[in-house]
């Protein structure tokens, strides 16, 4: 295992240090050759000779030398590492690079992104993208340590799974064991984590991996994305709001230090107040649109529990239903407007809660419905056929053995991160994205299966 970081030379002056890296640059001055070495932790400049000659950008190299300070007016200031270089004793070359097909020493925004994305191994290799990572990466792991020690458990859910009601198209994986059956890929653990509940987890968390086959956004990725899933027991809507505020406001003191909270406590806008005033329900509450550093999070709440329902609400398949869930259907109703579900289900406020931040939805989640009545009664007044409401037996039966109060939330880290790194789009924060068509660019996914494969599933493909 290599022993040291490039960053290591400031803490090696005047000793010997071995380094491992990337050549970034190379400056061939005669005599002697500058090489900008790289890692991930930076960047050094080593000072070589001849056998220096032979270096190309990108190589892998070894290299032994003594790290010295530089003269004052050598410094640069650039580099984190500038008031030193390494005097080469010794270099090993490990691998030659072949010149690259996409530039990487730019922020990449000019770069193709069909290109970026089939080379994404290399596009990972800039700065910009190195630290998204690191953030993600650290962001992650703020917020297992936060919510562990508020006695949270970290519960997995399959991704082989059913249908899950969240309103976007599934994904099917064919089943070899009971041909012509088909698992659906979570859209989100939902229903397992109101299960959880049940189970008597009270306090649930992770970071859930959902699947939804719709068409790609800036904000969205096409296919796949990573929510914080998170669910309680005996609260109320007030406790969710709470957690969430506190956790982002430390996460981004921790992790954002250059970043401002415009306004603390966040705004709790009531979803009609937000739709008269700003035309939309999520706001962007910044006061200086032109500030990088601002972060405006909102919450809209009191969301009408049900819309009209749209020709594009193909998931209840009856079609025959008035009403669509604004969110989903386990949504609980405002308890003081139960009553106007018989009566007027439009006028129904829902327990519902977004998280906003500068005007982009980074969340979303509620109470829950807990009584099998009033559970039948949503899915009668969204069309569901007896044979549809059958496809949710397994909640209602849970709920006849004592299920607690209990509502949560998803915040999408993804999201979360693009905003907060001011990035233009999410596939910015995301290692390995799918690129517009669904593909997989680097894999050069999704691929014809063969006959073989196809025999054992009993599957004929039609195209
Ligand atoms: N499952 C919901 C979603 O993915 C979030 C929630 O209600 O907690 O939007």
């Amino acid at each position: 295992m290599k022993k040291y970081n490039i960053i290591d030379v400031l803490s090696h002056i005047g000793k010997e240090i071995e380094l491992y890296g990337w050549v970034d640059t190379v400056r061939d001055h005669r005599k002697i050759v500058f090489v900008d070495l790289r890692d991930r932790t930076g960047i050094v400049q080593v000072v070589g000779g001849e056998d220096f000659k032979t270096l190309s950008c990108e190589d892998v190299v070894y290299i032994k030398g003594l790290v010295k300070k530089r003269p004052d007016k050598l410094v640069n200031p650039k580099l984190a590492t500038g008031t030193v270089e390494v005097e080469t004793k010794s270099l090993k070359i490990i691998t030659k690079a072949q010149p690259l097909p996409i530039p990487i020493s730019s922020n990449g925004y000019d770069v193709n992104e069909e290109s970026r994305l089939k080379y994404r191994y290399l596009d990972i290799r800039r700065p910009r993208m190195l630290r998204n990572l690191i953030l993600k990466s650290q962001s992650t792991l703020f917020i297992r340590n936060y919510l562990s020690k508020l006695d949270f458990i970290e519960v997995e859910t399959p991704i082989l799974t059913k249908t899950t009601p969240e309103g976007a198209r599934d994904f099917l994986v064919p089943s070899r064991l009971q041909k012509g059956n088909f698992y659906a890929l979570p859209q989100s653990p939902q229903q397992y984590k109101q299960l959880l509940m049940v189970g008597g987890i009270e306090r649930y968390f992770q970071f859930a991996r959902c699947f939804r086959d719709e068409d790609p956004r800036k904000d969205r990725a096409y296919g796949e994305f990573t929510q914080l899933d998170l669910e309680m027991s005996f609260i109320e809507q007030n406790d969710i709001l709470t957690l969430i505020e506190n956790m982002f406001t430390k996460l981004v003191a921790i992790l954002f230090p250059e970043k401002f909270i415009s306004q603390s406590p966040w705004p709790r806008l009531s979803h009609s107040d937000t739709k008269k005033k700003y035309g939309t329900d999520k706001p962007d509450l910044r006061k200086d649109k032109n500030n990088p550093n601002e972060l405006a999070f909102s919450w809209t709440i009191d969301f009408p529990l049900f819309t009209e329902q749209s020709d594009e609400d193909f998931f209840h398949g009856s079609g025959k239903a008035k009403f669509a869930p604004s969110h989903h259907m386990f949504t609980a109703p405002h308890p003081d407007d139960i009553p106007l579900l018989n009566t007027d289900p439009l006028k129904v406020r829902g327990l519902q809660h977004d998280l906003v931040l500068n005007g982009f939805e980074v969340g979303g989640g509620s109470i829950r419905i807990h009584q099998s009545k009033v559970q039948n009664k949503v899915f009668d007044l969204i069309g569901f056929t007896a044979e549809q409401k059958k496809q949710f037996d397994h909640m209602l039966e849970a709920f006849s053995y004592g299920v607690p109060p209990h509502g949560g939330i998803a915040p999408g880290i993804d999201r979360f991160l693009m905003v907060a790194l001011g990035e233009p789009s999410i596939r910015e924060v995301i290692a390995f994205p799918a690129s517009s068509g669904g593909k997989i660019s680097v894999m050069d996914a999704p691929t014809p299966a063969t006959n073989e494969q196809l025999n054992e599933l009993g599957i004929r493909v039609i195209v």
